[in-house]
């Protein structure tokens, strides 16, 4: 990852021939992306599952799991990154059922690297704008737009303030956002030693209820008199 600048789109590249693997890889990084390379459909999968990329590049035939099924899967536990598929020339049946699968987009094999960066370029650039209005946890999405919630691909319902609670939050992803800032940010309570406390933590509450009932690791923290943070637990 020589060329790889801070805040460089990060690209997972999930390729078993090594040579286009490494002409991959090679190319990318000479444009300036971090890129990180997995072999197997497996190592793909745990890869885009646990860390946060721009992109997916995924050829479809791998050994054992293949593209299709790792694509399938990572959708369905509301794996949100642009994917772009690799393909071989003729086979016609993998791109369109890769897209029903829910590619982004395709590249047939071989193909013109010059080519596949535009490509690249445009699914980055669609990504980052998707989101701006999609702010994520783990397996937690908040869509700002269509007003949903889902933690590892089941809804949850929240109330108006419950939401609005929850995107504060994870705005703030990471750090400690204390009663105070709720009581001015999210209940427009300026007036200070208002009785508000009791009230952010009774919603605070129901919230992790609700979002950590949903899923095995828990996401909203009590920081004993300092606040509440939005963080990944290791366990
Ligand atoms: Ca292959």
């Amino acid at each position: 990852m020589s060329g790889s600048t801070p805040g460089a789109p990060r690209l997972l590249v999930v390729e078993d021939e090594p040579k286009v693997a490494r002409a991959l890889t090679e190319g990318l990084e000479a444009e300036g992306y971090a890129v990180t390379t997995a072999h197997t459909g497996e190592d793909g999968f745990f890869l885009a599952s646990s860390r946060g990329f721009d992109l997916l590049i995924l050829d479809l035939s791998l050994p054992g799991r293949d593209g299709l099924e790792v694509l399938g899967a990572l959708r369905q536990k509301g794996f949100l990154t642009p994917v772009l598929i690799l393909t071989a020339r003729d086979a016609v049946e993998d791109r369109v059922s890769g897209l029903d699968h829910g590619a982004d987009d395709y590249m047939v094999k071989p193909f013109a690297f010059p080519e596949l960066l535009a490509r690249v370029r445009a699914l980055v650039r669609r990504g980052r704008g998707d989101q701006l209005l999609r702010l994520t946890a783990g397996d937690l999405v908040l869509d700002v737009v269509s007003r949903k919630v889902v933690r590892g691909g089941r809804d949850i319902a929240l109330t108006p303030r419950e939401f609005e609670l929850l995107e504060y939050l994870l705005r703030h992803h990471g750090t400690i956002v204390s009663r105070e800032m709720l009581a001015r940010d999210v209940w427009n309570e300026t007036e200070r030693g208002t009785p508000l406390d009791n009230v952010i933590d009774v919603h605070v509450g129901r919230l992790r209820k609700k979002v950590d009932a949903a899923g095995a690791r828990r996401l909203i923290h009590t920081m004993r008199g300092v606040g509440f943070v939005v963080r990944e637990d290791k366990a």
